[in-house]
């Protein structure tokens, strides 16, 4: 996510408590994809730039683990944290993918900057690295990113050797993430 100035409006409790919870995000993420990685698998490659729209700022999402979202108790934790520590007001509830979408008082929509950027949570750092991870990539509508398939240059080389009718290799294009 993005941001217009260097700014620290948390104060230092409250900054120290994120910096412990970024440290064990950071760590837990580069395990997570370290092990999918051995598993076999290989991430997109993040193209494109931030065009500072702020769209990634406006609706925050967390898809809840299964604790969080079977348990009460976990739940009003995780809630509480999301509220107290992070600053997200929980706006919506998709019980089909278990996603919570919040609000973050960080965020000025006028400056469309956030007041906390040194200590915004890894969330907020990690998008839209996220994406690339994912067997779809989807970025917000506006978001300047864009996911390439690794092998992008290869593939389109077999499409160019196919010779389909323009229409057609744009679509695939599109699908493969190729461009
Ligand atoms: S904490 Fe900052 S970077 Fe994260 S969603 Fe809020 S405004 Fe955006
Ligand atoms: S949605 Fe994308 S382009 Fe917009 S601020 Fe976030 S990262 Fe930048």
């Amino acid at each position: 996510m993005w941001r217009i100035l260097t700014l620290v409006k948390d104060r230092v409790v409250l900054r120290i408590v994120k910096r412990v919870a970024l440290a064990h995000f950071t760590l837990n993420l580069a395990a997570h994809r370290a092990w999918r990685r051995l598993r076999g698998e290989r991430p997109f490659r993040l193209a494109g730039d931030c065009g500072r729209c702020g769209a990634c700022c406006e609706v925050p999402s967390i898809r809840a683990s299964r604790l969080a979202w079977y348990f009460p108790t976990a739940r009003a934790l995780f809630l509480a944290w999301q509220r107290r520590v992070n600053g997200f007001e929980l706006v919506s509830v998709d019980r089909r993918t278990r996603v919570f979408t919040f609000r973050c008082t960080h965020y000025d929509p006028a400056t469309r900057s956030c007041d906390s950027y040194d200590s915004r949570p890894g969330m907020c750092r990690d998008y839209p690295r996220l994406q690339v991870w994912s067997a779809a990539p989807a970025f917000l509508p506006g978001c300047g990113y864009r996911a390439v398939a690794g092998n992008a240059d290869a593939l389109i080389r077999e499409l160019a050797v196919r010779k389909l009718d323009p229409e057609r290799e744009a679509q695939l294009r599109r699908d493969l993430h190729l461009d």
